[in-house]
């Protein structure tokens, strides 16, 4: 059974299904059976002069390999403005409704500018959080608002805070990642398995599951 890995920013090994990030102002050279995230991230909002980008991202939304807009999202730790992170962040949640897209989000510090966001524009295709670390309470304010959440490599850390908020998360909300990382996916479904006392083969099954609802075009 295949390992969902739904960010990575490599191309996916044999025994994965999922999606590579694409930062929209590198050429789009897709690999045959690949499928792509595509969007601006917040670290590199400033490199856009004009809104032509606009227009290459609907464009590049209509490819049948991409299948989610983004990482897109908002970082306070960054030195670029917030107010300009926002600005890129709500233009591609745009497109991202307009084209029926699930979003993949970074978010550093901003969960709470997150659920703002999310109450005014209430949206209808899946935001999902990826890298998630915030603390249980958190995660039953975004659970409220229909937020699924990725978790990464700082599983692995142990954590009492991300592993009570990682088992706050029901199993149609989760999905699991290496990001930029070089850990192998299965060492985090190995370690999300015995925190939830199920065998990996389980956590696959259910990950899976939620990959092929929200990815029907895949
Ligand atoms: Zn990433």
């Amino acid at each position: 059974m295949n390992f969902v890995n739904i960010h990575t920013h490599n191309s996916l090994e044999n025994g994965q299904i999922g999606l590579t990030d694409h930062p929209l102002q590198i050429p789009f050279l897709p690999k045959k059976g690949q499928y792509y995230s595509v969007g601006i991230h917040p670290w590199s909002v400033d490199k856009f002069y004009d809104v032509l980008w606009k227009n290459r991202l609907e464009e590049l939304a209509d490819h049948p390999q991409v299948a989610a807009i983004g990482e897109c999202g908002l970082d306070r730790v960054v030195k670029t403005s917030l107010n300009l992170q926002k600005k890129f962040f709500i233009s591609q949640l745009e497109i991202a409704e307009e084209k029926q897209l699930p979003v993949i989000i970074h978010a550093v510090h901003t969960y709470s500018d997150l659920l703002e966001i999310s109450k005014n524009r209430n949206p209808s295709v899946p935001w999902i959080i990826h890298g998630y670390n915030g603390n249980a309470e958190t995660t039953g304010l975004l659970l409220r608002r229909n937020f699924y959440f990725s978790f990464g490599e700082s599983l692995l850390k142990n954590q009492k805070k991300l592993n009570s908020s990682f088992l706050k998360v029901p199993f149609e909300r989760m999905f699991f990642e290496t990001d930029e990382s070089s850990v192998p996916i299965k060492s985090i479904y190995k370690f999300a398995s015995d925190l939830l006392n199920k065998s990996i083969e389980e956590l696959q099954k259910i990950v899976l599951n939620n990959f092929n609802c929200m990815f029907a075009k895949i």
